[in-house]
Formats: structure tokens, C-alpha cells, sequence
């Protein structure tokens, strides 16, 4: 649908608006089919409302059309506001590609009220989201492996990271709660930060591991689709969890997260109840395609192993369930 009004602005000219609405998935496609209302229109800037795939698809048509954008989050589930980086999906939903942008957003602005009156499951999903966070960029830490800019990470990055997980552990719980009565508290403005800046400057700047191509692995699954994003990643972060060697207390503590909040523990959370061990191979050969984060892991990882570590995870979610 497309609209185009005029907006008088105080004391100065009128501004143009023209709305088009986005169609549902961030894939070429939908890039090029926007970048072109954006060249009809002679847009100067570029704005993007919504949740994570409509703020990436307008990163990348402001790229694609060398316009400045203004990112809008009317959720917080996900941890794309804030990044230099679209991730490109095919018209059906699948992971197709990461497209690295030269900047971040000019402008990123949030208004928790709007954030507070949107349905919980957005709030936890950015929670899953963010979780992943610390624990892949300090998989890059530990490996020495370069952030998604292609350098190292640094100091500010890694701790920016660990508060990002210190505050999901601190505020989660309250935050869900507090947004399920759609009130505005300091535990649910501290979790809309960690979700939407601290992952988001975790991620660029720390880098990605495992549990993202993890999920990316997932998506060639169709019975995943009706899940969101940051619901794969939490179930990719137990299964990285399971890959890599990690304190017991930790592991524990990353599942009872999940599990007062409603975050996913086992296949059957983002609906593979019925998963056979051809699909997880598939779900695993993605992780593992030449080029995914997966590699930043030190000493490397096979599909057999990403196989195993998904099915660990996933016992592990269903015997404490
Ligand atoms: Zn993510």
C-alpha cells in the first residue's frame, strides 16, 4: 500500500512522506522493489518502523539508494536497529546471505511506551536474541577471530557484551512481566537496551559464532517459520552451549533463563517435534557452509558434531521440561 502526504513542517517548507508497506521478508526482491518507490519518490532519508526484517530491508534500500536512514523500532525482538549489517533472506523465508553496510543508522530512536504496548512475545524473542551475544563474541575472543566489520574485537565491545547477558539475567524476568501489563519500569527500559543497543553494538563488534548459523541452519526448515528469530537463536545459543565447553552452573543457568521467560529449550519449542536425523544433518550443513560464523569457534567444527550438540541441547531442554 502506498500513500504519499505532506507535512507542513514549522516555519519551514513542506515535507513529503511517501508510506509503502513492507511485504514480509528482507530478501532482494523486496530491496530492489523499495529502492525503486525510494528513486520514484526522490527520497532524501529513508525511515524505517517495525520489527527486525522491515528495519533491515530499509537499511538496505537507504544503502542501495546512498540515503541516510532513520531506524524506528516499534519492537524490541531483535537485535538489528543498531547494526551496519541486512540480513538477506529468499522470498520463502530461508537464510540467504549477510549484506555488510558501510554505516550504521543515522538515527535510532525508541520510545519505550510503544515498545511496552506490543504483544511480550517481541520482548522475549529480542531476549533471545540478545542472549546469544556474549557467548558468540566470546567465541571470537577466545579465537581470535575478526567481528562482523572484519577486524578485531575490542575491550569495549566484549564488556558491552557481558552486559548485555549481566542485564538479561538481571532484568528479564521483571521485564517480561512488566511489558505483559504494558508498563514502562527501569527493569524493562534496561532489557529494551540490552536487546537493542548492547547486542547490537555485542554482535558488530564482537562478532557472531555459532549460535546464529545455528540458526540460520534452521531456517531451511519450513516447520520453523511460524517461530521468530530470536527464538532460533535462543535454541542455537543451548546448542552452542553444548558444542563448546562451558562452565555446568553456566549451562544450567542459560536453561532456567529460558524457561521463566518462555524462551525455546528443545526442537519441539520451534516446532521439530518431529525432527529426522536427514533434517538436522540439512539444518547442520547450512551451519557449517563455508564462510558462517560457525568457523569462528577455536579448533573448528563439523556438521556431525553441530548434529550432536542440537540433540544434546535438546535432551537437555526436554528432561528439564
Ligand atoms: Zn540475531
Amino acid at each position: 500500500m502506498r500513500s504519499t502526504v505532506d507535512k507542513a513542517l514549522a516555519g519551514q517548507d513542506k515535507l513529503t512522506l511517501t508510506y509503502e508497506t513492507f511485504t514480509g521478508e528482507c530478501s532482494d526482491e523486496e530491496i530492489e522493489r523499495l529502492a525503486g518507490v525510494g528513486r520514484q519518490a526522490k527520497a532524501d532519508v529513508v525511515i524505517g518502523v517495525g520489527g527486525g526484517k522491515p528495519l533491515d530491508t530499509a537499511k538496505a534500500v537507504a544503502h542501495a539508494l546512498k540515503r541516510p536512514v532513520v531506524i524506528v523500532p516499534t519492537l524490541a525482538s531483535t537485535d538489528a536497529p543498531c547494526s551496519a549489517l541486512s540480513v538477506i533472506y529468499t522470498p520463502e523465508g530461508a537464510f540467504k546471505r549477510y549484506l555488510l553496510l558501510p554505516r550504521n543508522p543515522d538515527v535510532v530512536l525508541v520510545d519505550s511506551e510503544v515498545i511496552a504496548n506490543a504483544p511480550v512475545r517481541f520482548l522475549v524473542s529480542g531476549m533471545g536474541d540478545a542472549l546469544s551475544t556474549w557467548f558468540e563474541a566470546q567465541d571470537c575472543q577466545e579465537s581470535g577471530a575478526a567481528n562482523m566489520t572484519g577486524r578485531s574485537g575490542t575491550m569495549t565491545a566484549f564488556a558491552l557484551a557481558r552486559l548485555c547477558f549481566d542485564t538479561l539475567m538481571a532484568d528479564g524476568v521483571a521485564a517480561k512481566r512488566d511489558c505483559g501489563k504494558k508498563t514502562v519500569t527501569p527493569a524493562l527500559e534496561r532489557v529494551i537496551e540490552a536487546n537493542t543497543l548492547l547486542s547490537g553494538l555485542g554482535f558488530e563488534s564482537g562478532g557472531l559464532s555459532g549460535a546464529h548459523a545455528i540458526h540460520n541452519g534452521f531456517t531451511v526448515l519450513p516447520e520453523t517459520h511460524s517461530c521468530w528469530h530470536g527464538e532460533k537463536v535462543a535454541l542455537g545459543t543451548l546448542s552452542l552451549l553444548m558444542l563448546t565447553k562451558r562452565p555446568a552452573e553456566l549451562v544450567s543457568q542459560v536453561y532456567d533463563f529460558c524457561m521463566a521467560v518462555g524462551l525455546p529449550v528443545c526442537l519441539a519449542d520451534i516446532g521439530l517435534a518431529k525432527a529426522t536425523d536427514e533434517q538436522l544433518q540439512a539444518v547442520a550443513r547450512l551451519a557449517c557452509a563455508p564462510g558462517e560464523t560457525i568457523h569462528n569457534i577455536a579448533g573448528g567444527v563439523t556438521p556431525e558434531r553441530v548434529v550432536a550438540a542440537i540433540k544434546a541441547a535438546d535432551a537437555e531442554g526436554r528432561r528439564r521440561k
